[in-house]
């Protein structure tokens, strides 16, 4: 099977493998285990903040860092296809009692012009803003990249204001090898980052959340509230560490291969594709000329031995990584150019 729906469906390398199963190990929830602990270090020094935590999940580090940030009853400042909205189960307001107010944009990418207007303080009939959340790259604006005077600007905006600032950097690295950026100046200005280690870095579990000690050490309680108070969890960050280390320089190929993929697809009847938004490993593409659903297409592609998936009724989101090289991109090409002939 040619994968493309995600990245997460990455498999652990040899060399991770490897390293899981020799990983020096120690009961996490005591601080013990050595494997863990040098994750979180190596990975606090390479987002440039004073202390990481491992998480299992991307939905958990954000969940944590809204709690971080936020009272009940506050609101959370995002824009309107935020992953955080969309698809982690509205943990905004399970855990942190908090609503979003999300703000629509064209290319996921916020500005401090549109959210200056939202933002409001506690009064006899608002509720007051919280923090503000950005996502880089933005996922289902197609793997977009936030500029850093984009983000400098909201971070200074919001800090005036007295707001926090988090970054949903599931894919940062993404962002920081596409810009030819250590991924520390991205995140040089917002209070958390989380990213993932599970997605294109290729581990097979995990996520880190990086900020203050302060607020890292607080972040640990709400960790275990969670559930995720691991123990030995030194074999996951065993895989972790390689995923930071030695994965982050292979991103490029994934970016020149959805680049490449995109100019393909391009090519094939009704297919449509705004190339300049191609900027990362997500290509996000219309099928409404088609003549086909998105359902129809992503059936009779699996039966081709492609995964790919709708993301709406119009659109369909094909995602590179290290387990799709150049050609498993054209195989796919070649399936979809068959499933659109064939009708
Ligand atoms: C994948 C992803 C997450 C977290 O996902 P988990 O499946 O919980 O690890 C968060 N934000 C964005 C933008 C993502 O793409």
């Amino acid at each position: 099977m040619i994968d493309l729906r995600s990245d997460t469906v990455t498999k652990p390398t040899a060399a991770m493998r490897a390293a899981m199963a020799n990983a020096e190990v120690g009961d996490d929830v005591y601080g013990e285990d050595p494997t863990i602990n040098r994750l979180e270090q190596r990975a606090a020094e390479t987002v440039g903040k004073e202390a990481a935590l491992f998480v299992p999940t991307g939905t958990m580090g954000n969940t944590i860092a809204i709690k971080l940030h936020t009272e009940h009853g506050q609101e959370v400042v995002c824009d309107s296809r935020a992953h955080l909205l969309d698809w982690e189960l509205s943990m905004v307001a399970w855990f942190s009692g908090c609503v979003i107010r999300a703000i629509p944009t064209e290319d996921g990418i916020l500005r401090w012009s549109q959210i200056r207007k939202v933002v409001r303080p506690l009064g006899p009939h608002s509720a007051p803003t919280g923090c503000i959340e950005i996502e880089n790259t933005h996922n289902m604006a197609g793997g977009r990249i936030y500029p850093l005077e984009v983000i400098e600007e909201i971070c200074s905006g919001a800090h005036d204001a007295g707001l926090p600032v988090h970054m949903d950097g599931a894919r940062v690295f993404n962002a920081a090898a596409a810009m030819g950026r250590p991924v520390r100046d991205i995140v040089a200005h917002v209070d958390t980052v989380m990213f993932c280690l599970s997605k294109a870095l290729g581990a097979p579990v995990g996520s880190m959340l990086a900020g203050t000690a302060e607020k890292i050490a607080k972040g640990r309680l709400y960790r275990k509230r969670l559930g995720g108070g691991m123990r030995q969890a030194g074999v996951l960050a065993a895989a972790g560490l390689l995923a930071l280390e030695e994965s982050p320089k292979l991103l490029t190929q994934d970016h020149a291969n959805a680049r490449w993929l995109a100019s393909e697809l391009q090519k094939l009847r009704g297919i449509q594709i705004h190339l300049s938004a191609i900027e990362t490993n997500i290509v996000i593409f219309d099928i409404s000329g088609t003549g086909m659903s998105v359902a129809d297409i992503s059936r009779e592609l699996r039966s081709r031995g492609v995964l790919i998936n709708g993301i709406n009724d119009r659109q369909m989101r094909a995602v590179t990584h290290y387990d799709v090289d150049r050609d498993a991109c054209a195989s796919a090409v070649a399936a979809l150019r068959e499933v659109l002939s064939s009708q």
